[in-house]
Protein backbone atom coordinates (compact mmCIF):
# COMPACT_ATOMS: atom_id res chain seq x y z
CA UNK A 1 0.00 0.00 0.00
CA UNK A 2 2.49 2.23 1.16
CA UNK A 3 4.84 1.46 -1.98
CA UNK A 4 2.09 1.90 -3.97
CA UNK A 5 1.03 5.31 -2.70
CA UNK A 6 5.13 6.40 -3.13
CA UNK A 7 5.04 5.52 -6.65
CA UNK A 8 2.01 7.15 -7.09
CA UNK A 9 3.47 10.58 -5.98
CA UNK A 10 6.37 10.00 -7.68
CA UNK A 11 4.46 10.05 -10.62
CA UNK A 12 2.81 13.21 -9.77
CA UNK A 13 5.96 14.93 -8.66
CA UNK A 14 7.68 14.03 -11.98
CA UNK A 15 4.23 15.09 -13.81
CA UNK A 16 4.26 18.33 -11.80
CA UNK A 17 8.17 19.02 -12.96
CA UNK A 18 7.20 18.89 -16.00
CA UNK A 19 4.05 20.51 -16.88
CA UNK A 20 1.71 22.02 -14.58
CA UNK A 21 -2.03 21.95 -15.69
CA UNK A 22 -3.89 22.14 -13.05
CA UNK A 23 -6.04 25.22 -11.32
CA UNK A 24 -4.88 27.36 -14.78
CA UNK A 25 -7.75 26.84 -17.18
CA UNK A 26 -6.12 24.41 -19.25
CA UNK A 27 -2.87 26.19 -19.95
CA UNK A 28 0.32 24.25 -19.75
CA UNK A 29 3.36 25.35 -18.26
CA UNK A 30 7.03 23.28 -19.39
CA UNK A 31 10.31 23.22 -19.69
CA UNK A 32 10.71 23.44 -23.82
CA UNK A 33 13.41 20.77 -24.58
CA UNK A 34 14.83 20.82 -20.96
CA UNK A 35 13.70 17.85 -17.80
CA UNK A 36 15.18 19.35 -14.82
CA UNK A 37 16.25 19.30 -11.95
CA UNK A 38 15.51 22.79 -11.94
CA UNK A 39 10.68 23.33 -11.51
CA UNK A 40 8.58 25.29 -13.14
CA UNK A 41 5.18 26.06 -12.17
CA UNK A 42 2.22 28.92 -12.60
CA UNK A 43 -0.11 30.71 -10.67
CA UNK A 44 -2.88 32.24 -12.33
CA UNK A 45 -3.43 36.22 -10.90
CA UNK A 46 -6.74 36.95 -13.22
CA UNK A 47 -8.36 35.86 -15.78
CA UNK A 48 -5.97 35.73 -18.87
CA UNK A 49 -2.93 36.84 -16.56
CA UNK A 50 -0.64 34.22 -14.63
CA UNK A 51 2.86 34.06 -13.02
CA UNK A 52 5.14 31.88 -13.95
CA UNK A 53 8.05 30.61 -11.49
CA UNK A 54 11.25 29.18 -11.92
CA UNK A 55 13.12 27.53 -9.33
CA UNK A 56 16.35 26.60 -10.44
CA UNK A 57 18.30 23.89 -8.66
CA UNK A 58 22.04 25.11 -9.55
CA UNK A 59 21.59 25.20 -13.50
CA UNK A 60 23.37 28.35 -14.40
CA UNK A 61 22.45 27.87 -17.99
CA UNK A 62 19.42 29.48 -20.59
CA UNK A 63 16.53 27.79 -20.04
CA UNK A 64 13.21 27.96 -22.14
CA UNK A 65 9.61 28.28 -20.82
CA UNK A 66 6.76 26.74 -22.84
CA UNK A 67 3.68 27.61 -22.20
CA UNK A 68 0.47 26.29 -24.33
CA UNK A 69 -2.81 28.40 -23.81
CA UNK A 70 -6.11 26.56 -24.91
CA UNK A 71 -6.15 26.96 -28.51
CA UNK A 72 -10.43 26.11 -28.46
CA UNK A 73 -13.09 25.96 -25.76
CA UNK A 74 -14.57 27.50 -22.70
CA UNK A 75 -11.02 28.69 -21.65
CA UNK A 76 -9.31 29.63 -25.42
CA UNK A 77 -7.39 32.94 -24.48
CA UNK A 78 -7.46 35.53 -27.63
CA UNK A 79 -3.67 34.33 -28.39
CA UNK A 80 -3.33 37.45 -30.83
CA UNK A 81 -3.09 39.70 -27.43
CA UNK A 82 -0.84 37.50 -25.87
CA UNK A 83 2.81 38.81 -24.25
CA UNK A 84 4.90 38.46 -21.80
CA UNK A 85 6.50 40.34 -19.44
CA UNK A 86 9.33 40.41 -16.45
CA UNK A 87 9.15 41.24 -13.57
CA UNK A 88 10.11 44.68 -13.88
CA UNK A 89 7.34 45.41 -16.68
CA UNK A 90 9.80 44.79 -19.64
CA UNK A 91 8.54 43.20 -22.37
CA UNK A 92 10.43 39.74 -23.06
CA UNK A 93 11.35 37.81 -26.34
CA UNK A 94 8.35 34.99 -27.34
CA UNK A 95 9.35 32.97 -29.85
CA UNK A 96 5.91 31.03 -31.29
CA UNK A 97 5.82 29.09 -34.78
CA UNK A 98 3.73 30.40 -37.40
CA UNK A 99 0.61 29.00 -37.42
CA UNK A 100 0.38 28.39 -33.48
CA UNK A 101 0.31 31.42 -31.70
CA UNK A 102 -1.48 30.08 -28.63
CA UNK A 103 1.82 28.10 -27.61
CA UNK A 104 4.84 30.95 -26.41
CA UNK A 105 8.21 29.77 -26.00
CA UNK A 106 10.03 32.47 -23.19
CA UNK A 107 13.81 32.15 -23.19
CA UNK A 108 14.77 33.02 -19.88
CA UNK A 109 18.98 34.11 -18.19
CA UNK A 110 20.08 33.01 -14.73
CA UNK A 111 18.69 36.29 -13.62
CA UNK A 112 14.84 35.65 -14.31
CA UNK A 113 13.14 33.60 -12.13
CA UNK A 114 9.24 34.98 -13.06
CA UNK A 115 7.64 36.45 -15.33
CA UNK A 116 3.93 37.03 -16.34
CA UNK A 117 2.32 35.86 -19.48
CA UNK A 118 -1.45 38.38 -20.31
CA UNK A 119 -3.80 39.45 -22.40
CA UNK A 120 -3.80 42.91 -23.68
CA UNK A 121 -6.63 44.61 -24.76
CA UNK A 122 -6.36 45.35 -28.69
CA UNK A 123 -5.48 49.28 -28.69
CA UNK A 124 -7.88 49.34 -32.39
CA UNK A 125 -10.88 47.86 -29.70
CA UNK A 126 -12.97 45.02 -32.26
CA UNK A 127 -16.50 45.76 -32.93
CA UNK A 128 -19.07 45.46 -31.02
CA UNK A 129 -21.12 41.61 -32.05
CA UNK A 130 -24.53 42.92 -32.82
CA UNK A 131 -27.31 39.99 -32.62
CA UNK A 132 -29.59 38.30 -35.05
CA UNK A 133 -32.34 39.91 -33.75
CA UNK A 134 -30.72 43.84 -34.06
CA UNK A 135 -29.90 42.89 -37.78
CA UNK A 136 -33.60 42.02 -38.52
CA UNK A 137 -36.59 44.58 -38.34
CA UNK A 138 -40.21 42.77 -38.43
CA UNK A 139 -42.39 46.05 -38.60
CA UNK A 140 -46.26 45.13 -37.86
CA UNK A 141 -47.77 48.48 -39.22
CA UNK A 142 -46.18 48.17 -42.98
CA UNK A 143 -46.09 44.33 -42.62
CA UNK A 144 -42.41 45.16 -44.35
CA UNK A 145 -39.59 42.84 -42.58
CA UNK A 146 -35.91 43.77 -43.95
CA UNK A 147 -32.62 41.75 -42.61
CA UNK A 148 -29.18 41.63 -43.39
CA UNK A 149 -28.46 38.54 -45.47
CA UNK A 150 -26.32 36.00 -43.73
CA UNK A 151 -23.92 36.25 -47.61
CA UNK A 152 -24.09 38.51 -50.41
CA UNK A 153 -26.52 37.41 -53.19
CA UNK A 154 -28.40 35.39 -51.21
CA UNK A 155 -25.92 32.71 -50.59
CA UNK A 156 -26.15 29.75 -48.31
CA UNK A 157 -22.08 29.68 -47.83
CA UNK A 158 -18.80 30.99 -48.85
CA UNK A 159 -15.54 29.24 -50.24
CA UNK A 160 -12.59 30.72 -50.47
CA UNK A 161 -9.36 28.86 -52.68
CA UNK A 162 -5.97 30.03 -51.25
CA UNK A 163 -2.19 29.44 -52.70
CA UNK A 164 0.37 29.12 -50.45
CA UNK A 165 4.19 29.78 -50.73
CA UNK A 166 3.99 31.93 -54.25
CA UNK A 167 5.09 29.42 -56.89
CA UNK A 168 5.51 29.84 -61.00
CA UNK A 169 2.57 27.27 -61.06
CA UNK A 170 0.29 29.83 -59.68
CA UNK A 171 0.31 32.05 -62.78
CA UNK A 172 1.02 29.15 -64.99
CA UNK A 173 -1.84 27.05 -63.83
CA UNK A 174 -3.95 27.97 -60.70
CA UNK A 175 -4.66 31.74 -62.41
CA UNK A 176 -5.75 30.73 -65.95
CA UNK A 177 -7.93 27.65 -64.24
CA UNK A 178 -9.26 29.60 -61.89
CA UNK A 179 -10.85 31.99 -64.51
CA UNK A 180 -11.90 29.21 -66.84
CA UNK A 181 -14.29 28.46 -63.61
CA UNK A 182 -14.59 31.89 -62.99
CA UNK A 183 -13.87 31.57 -59.44
CA UNK A 184 -11.79 34.05 -57.49
CA UNK A 185 -8.25 32.71 -55.88
CA UNK A 186 -6.46 34.07 -52.83
CA UNK A 187 -2.49 33.69 -53.66
CA UNK A 188 -0.76 33.92 -49.89
CA UNK A 189 2.58 35.48 -51.17
CA UNK A 190 6.59 35.97 -50.67
CA UNK A 191 6.74 38.95 -52.28
CA UNK A 192 10.84 39.05 -51.11
CA UNK A 193 13.34 40.82 -52.14
CA UNK A 194 15.73 38.43 -52.05
CA UNK A 195 17.97 38.95 -49.43
CA UNK A 196 21.84 39.49 -49.50
CA UNK A 197 23.82 36.60 -48.86
CA UNK A 198 20.91 34.19 -49.72
CA UNK A 199 20.48 32.28 -53.09
CA UNK A 200 16.98 32.35 -52.54
CA UNK A 201 15.15 33.85 -55.57
CA UNK A 202 11.49 34.99 -54.68
CA UNK A 203 9.04 33.63 -57.69
CA UNK A 204 6.96 36.66 -56.61
CA UNK A 205 9.59 39.20 -57.30
CA UNK A 206 10.86 37.96 -60.73
CA UNK A 207 7.42 37.78 -61.80
CA UNK A 208 6.02 40.99 -60.45
CA UNK A 209 5.05 41.97 -64.12
CA UNK A 210 2.81 39.43 -64.38
CA UNK A 211 1.06 39.67 -61.11
CA UNK A 212 1.12 43.38 -61.78
CA UNK A 213 -1.18 42.49 -64.86
CA UNK A 214 -3.34 39.65 -62.90
CA UNK A 215 -4.12 42.54 -60.04
CA UNK A 216 -5.44 45.05 -62.72
CA UNK A 217 -7.74 42.38 -64.24
CA UNK A 218 -8.72 42.55 -60.70
CA UNK A 219 -10.43 39.63 -60.52
CA UNK A 220 -8.02 37.51 -57.92
CA UNK A 221 -7.15 38.84 -54.20
CA UNK A 222 -3.11 38.45 -52.57
CA UNK A 223 -2.91 37.89 -49.12
CA UNK A 224 0.18 38.32 -46.81
CA UNK A 225 2.40 35.00 -46.41
CA UNK A 226 5.48 37.12 -44.69
CA UNK A 227 8.65 38.49 -46.80
CA UNK A 228 10.25 35.53 -47.31
CA UNK A 229 8.64 32.32 -45.33
CA UNK A 230 11.82 31.93 -42.79
CA UNK A 231 10.34 33.49 -39.66
CA UNK A 232 11.32 36.53 -37.51
CA UNK A 233 14.39 36.88 -34.98
CA UNK A 234 13.67 40.25 -32.95
CA UNK A 235 10.78 43.32 -33.71
CA UNK A 236 12.87 45.06 -36.28
CA UNK A 237 12.81 41.91 -38.37
CA UNK A 238 9.39 40.73 -37.74
CA UNK A 239 8.09 44.88 -39.32
CA UNK A 240 10.17 43.80 -42.25
CA UNK A 241 8.73 40.28 -42.95
CA UNK A 242 4.68 41.02 -42.37
CA UNK A 243 5.14 45.37 -43.29
CA UNK A 244 7.44 44.48 -45.76
CA UNK A 245 5.28 42.01 -47.53
CA UNK A 246 1.72 43.93 -46.65
CA UNK A 247 3.32 47.07 -48.39
CA UNK A 248 4.62 44.94 -51.76
CA UNK A 249 1.07 44.04 -51.60
CA UNK A 250 -0.86 47.53 -51.29
CA UNK A 251 1.48 48.44 -54.07
CA UNK A 252 -0.57 46.28 -56.27
CA UNK A 253 -3.74 47.65 -55.58
CA UNK A 254 -3.21 50.86 -55.40
CA UNK A 255 -6.66 52.89 -53.94
CA UNK A 256 -8.04 49.85 -52.68
CA UNK A 257 -8.74 49.09 -49.04
CA UNK A 258 -5.27 47.62 -47.70
CA UNK A 259 -6.91 45.22 -45.24
CA UNK A 260 -5.07 41.47 -46.15
CA UNK A 261 -5.06 38.24 -44.88
CA UNK A 262 -2.20 37.04 -43.13
CA UNK A 263 -0.57 33.95 -42.51
CA UNK A 264 3.05 33.04 -41.39
CA UNK A 265 3.12 29.84 -42.44
CA UNK A 266 3.91 26.58 -41.19
CA UNK A 267 7.51 25.58 -40.04
CA UNK A 268 8.86 28.77 -39.52
CA UNK A 269 9.69 30.62 -35.66
CA UNK A 270 8.78 34.24 -34.93
CA UNK A 271 10.62 36.31 -32.26
CA UNK A 272 9.46 39.65 -31.02
CA UNK A 273 8.42 41.12 -27.81
CA UNK A 274 5.30 42.43 -29.08
CA UNK A 275 1.59 40.71 -29.55
CA UNK A 276 0.68 39.71 -33.33
CA UNK A 277 -2.19 42.20 -32.84
CA UNK A 278 0.27 45.24 -33.07
CA UNK A 279 1.83 44.16 -36.48
CA UNK A 280 -2.13 43.16 -37.52
CA UNK A 281 -3.29 46.51 -36.41
CA UNK A 282 -0.28 48.59 -37.78
CA UNK A 283 -0.43 46.83 -41.29
CA UNK A 284 -4.18 46.58 -41.59
CA UNK A 285 -3.71 42.41 -41.71
CA UNK A 286 -6.14 39.48 -40.32
CA UNK A 287 -5.26 36.56 -38.80
CA UNK A 288 -5.97 33.98 -41.52
CA UNK A 289 -4.31 31.02 -40.41
CA UNK A 290 -6.40 28.53 -38.90
CA UNK A 291 -9.60 26.60 -40.17
CA UNK A 292 -8.42 25.59 -43.51
CA UNK A 293 -8.74 22.31 -45.21
CA UNK A 294 -4.91 21.49 -46.79
CA UNK A 295 -5.22 20.06 -50.24
CA UNK A 296 -1.94 18.44 -51.01
CA UNK A 297 -2.58 15.43 -52.71
CA UNK A 298 0.09 13.91 -50.08
CA UNK A 299 -2.67 13.55 -47.61
CA UNK A 300 -4.75 11.42 -49.24
CA UNK A 301 -8.77 11.88 -50.19
CA UNK A 302 -8.40 15.64 -50.95
CA UNK A 303 -11.53 15.78 -53.76
CA UNK A 304 -13.42 13.56 -51.46
CA UNK A 305 -12.28 15.36 -48.03
CA UNK A 306 -13.35 18.76 -50.23
CA UNK A 307 -16.72 17.51 -50.88
CA UNK A 308 -17.59 16.30 -47.50
CA UNK A 309 -16.22 19.86 -46.24
CA UNK A 310 -18.54 22.03 -48.73
CA UNK A 311 -21.40 19.94 -47.68
CA UNK A 312 -20.80 20.87 -43.84
CA UNK A 313 -20.19 24.44 -44.43
CA UNK A 314 -23.30 24.72 -46.80
CA UNK A 315 -25.35 22.54 -44.10
CA UNK A 316 -24.22 25.13 -41.66
CA UNK A 317 -23.82 28.39 -43.79
CA UNK A 318 -20.12 28.92 -43.14
CA UNK A 319 -17.46 30.03 -44.55
CA UNK A 320 -15.11 27.04 -46.15
CA UNK A 321 -11.61 27.42 -46.25
CA UNK A 322 -9.27 25.61 -48.08
CA UNK A 323 -5.56 25.90 -49.15
CA UNK A 324 -3.26 24.54 -52.15
CA UNK A 325 0.50 24.83 -52.44
CA UNK A 326 1.82 24.06 -55.72
CA UNK A 327 -0.52 22.70 -58.80
CA UNK A 328 0.61 20.51 -61.59
CA UNK A 329 1.98 17.26 -62.28
CA UNK A 330 3.84 16.12 -59.66
CA UNK A 331 3.63 18.86 -57.76
CA UNK A 332 1.36 18.90 -54.40
CA UNK A 333 -1.68 18.96 -55.92
CA UNK A 334 -2.18 17.39 -59.68
CA UNK A 335 -4.57 19.26 -62.22
CA UNK A 336 -6.91 16.54 -62.04
CA UNK A 337 -7.29 16.76 -58.28
CA UNK A 338 -7.59 20.61 -58.64
CA UNK A 339 -10.21 20.55 -61.21
CA UNK A 340 -12.38 17.97 -59.65
CA UNK A 341 -12.22 20.17 -56.36
CA UNK A 342 -13.40 22.94 -58.61
CA UNK A 343 -15.97 20.63 -60.35
CA UNK A 344 -17.48 19.83 -57.00
CA UNK A 345 -17.23 23.56 -55.88
CA UNK A 346 -19.36 24.49 -59.34
CA UNK A 347 -21.98 21.93 -58.99
CA UNK A 348 -23.19 24.46 -55.64
CA UNK A 349 -22.27 27.68 -57.61
CA UNK A 350 -25.57 28.92 -56.74
CA UNK A 351 -25.71 28.52 -53.16
CA UNK A 352 -21.66 29.47 -52.56
CA UNK A 353 -20.17 32.57 -52.71
CA UNK A 354 -17.04 31.99 -54.20
CA UNK A 355 -14.09 34.88 -53.12
CA UNK A 356 -11.41 36.05 -51.74
CA UNK A 357 -10.18 35.48 -48.17
CA UNK A 358 -10.33 39.61 -46.99
CA UNK A 359 -14.01 39.73 -49.52
CA UNK A 360 -15.32 36.93 -47.25
CA UNK A 361 -14.05 38.27 -43.98
CA UNK A 362 -14.84 41.72 -44.67
CA UNK A 363 -18.30 40.69 -45.31
CA UNK A 364 -18.78 38.72 -42.19
CA UNK A 365 -17.28 41.40 -39.60
CA UNK A 366 -19.56 44.02 -41.17
CA UNK A 367 -22.52 42.15 -40.67
CA UNK A 368 -22.03 40.92 -37.55
CA UNK A 369 -21.52 44.27 -35.99
CA UNK A 370 -24.12 46.00 -38.22
CA UNK A 371 -27.30 46.94 -36.86
CA UNK A 372 -30.82 47.81 -38.44
CA UNK A 373 -32.98 50.44 -36.50
CA UNK A 374 -36.80 51.04 -37.85
CA UNK A 375 -37.25 55.23 -38.21
CA UNK A 376 -40.50 55.32 -39.35
CA UNK A 377 -44.07 53.24 -40.94
CA UNK A 378 -47.11 53.31 -41.73
CA UNK A 379 -49.20 51.12 -44.00
CA UNK A 380 -47.83 51.12 -47.25
CA UNK A 381 -44.00 52.46 -46.59
CA UNK A 382 -41.10 51.61 -44.09
CA UNK A 383 -37.71 54.32 -43.57
CA UNK A 384 -35.12 52.58 -41.38
CA UNK A 385 -31.48 53.08 -40.37
CA UNK A 386 -28.33 51.07 -41.13
CA UNK A 387 -25.55 51.60 -38.64
CA UNK A 388 -22.04 50.13 -39.13
CA UNK A 389 -19.29 49.70 -36.93
CA UNK A 390 -16.77 48.56 -39.50
CA UNK A 391 -13.80 51.45 -40.76
CA UNK A 392 -15.20 52.27 -44.25
CA UNK A 393 -12.01 52.93 -45.39
CA UNK A 394 -10.97 49.08 -44.91
CA UNK A 395 -14.06 47.48 -45.00
CA UNK A 396 -15.68 48.45 -48.33
CA UNK A 397 -17.42 44.77 -49.03
CA UNK A 398 -21.26 46.04 -49.97
CA UNK A 399 -23.82 44.58 -47.43
CA UNK A 400 -26.77 42.69 -49.18
CA UNK A 401 -29.82 43.57 -47.64
CA UNK A 402 -33.34 41.34 -47.73
CA UNK A 403 -37.06 43.18 -47.99
CA UNK A 404 -40.01 41.75 -48.06
CA UNK A 405 -41.91 44.95 -49.29
CA UNK A 406 -44.95 46.68 -47.81
CA UNK A 407 -46.82 46.77 -51.15
CA UNK A 408 -46.55 44.70 -54.68
CA UNK A 409 -45.09 47.69 -56.13
CA UNK A 410 -42.06 49.42 -54.15
CA UNK A 411 -39.50 51.83 -54.51
CA UNK A 412 -35.99 51.68 -52.64
CA UNK A 413 -34.25 55.14 -52.20
CA UNK A 414 -31.46 56.73 -49.52
CA UNK A 415 -31.15 59.44 -48.32
CA UNK A 416 -30.42 61.54 -51.15
CA UNK A 417 -33.68 60.39 -52.41
CA UNK A 418 -31.67 58.37 -55.02
CA UNK A 419 -33.37 55.23 -56.19
CA UNK A 420 -31.93 51.87 -55.38
CA UNK A 421 -31.60 48.90 -57.95
CA UNK A 422 -32.91 45.37 -56.64
CA UNK A 423 -33.48 42.66 -57.67
CA UNK A 424 -36.66 40.84 -57.20
CA UNK A 425 -36.97 36.82 -55.94
CA UNK A 426 -40.01 34.45 -55.72
CA UNK A 427 -39.18 32.05 -52.85
CA UNK A 428 -42.17 29.91 -52.08
CA UNK A 429 -44.73 32.28 -53.54
CA UNK A 430 -43.30 35.11 -51.05
CA UNK A 431 -41.52 37.98 -52.83
CA UNK A 432 -38.20 38.88 -51.69
CA UNK A 433 -36.68 42.14 -53.21
CA UNK A 434 -32.35 42.22 -52.80
CA UNK A 435 -30.10 45.04 -52.87
CA UNK A 436 -26.19 46.48 -52.07
CA UNK A 437 -25.51 48.84 -49.66
CA UNK A 438 -22.28 50.07 -49.23
CA UNK A 439 -21.09 49.41 -45.67
CA UNK A 440 -21.20 53.10 -43.81
CA UNK A 441 -24.17 54.43 -41.63
CA UNK A 442 -27.32 55.68 -43.81
CA UNK A 443 -31.05 56.15 -43.81
CA UNK A 444 -33.02 53.83 -46.68
CA UNK A 445 -36.77 54.39 -47.04
CA UNK A 446 -39.25 51.57 -49.23
CA UNK A 447 -42.24 53.34 -50.15
CA UNK A 448 -45.49 52.05 -52.29
CA UNK A 449 -44.82 53.21 -56.24
CA UNK A 450 -48.38 54.04 -57.83
ZN1 LIG B 1 3.67 28.47 -46.56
Amino acid sequence: MTKKLCVCFLIWLIAQANAQTTGLGGVQVSFDRYQGPATVSATSLEKFKLRVQVERMGESQPLSVRVELPKSGRNVWPANDVEARDEAGTAMLVRRSGIEWENLVVPINEKVSAFIVQVVEPSVPLPRSTSDKERVIQDVTSGAQVRIANWPQGRTAALSIRFDDSHPTHLSKAVPILREYGFKGTFMVNPGPKEPGSRQNYSFETQHAEWEAVMKQGDMELANHSAHHRGAKGDEDMEREIGGAAEAIWKLNPGKSKLTALNLGGGTLWETTRRLRHYLDKYHQFDASSGSLGMDDSYGGRVEAFRKALQTHLERGLWCRVHYHYIGEGLSSSEANFRAALDIAKQHQDKLWIAGMADIHKYQTERSSAKLTLVKSDANSLTFQLDCATDAALYDQPLTLEVVPPAAKVEIKDESGASIATQLIEVGGARLLRFDVPPRDAIYSIASKP
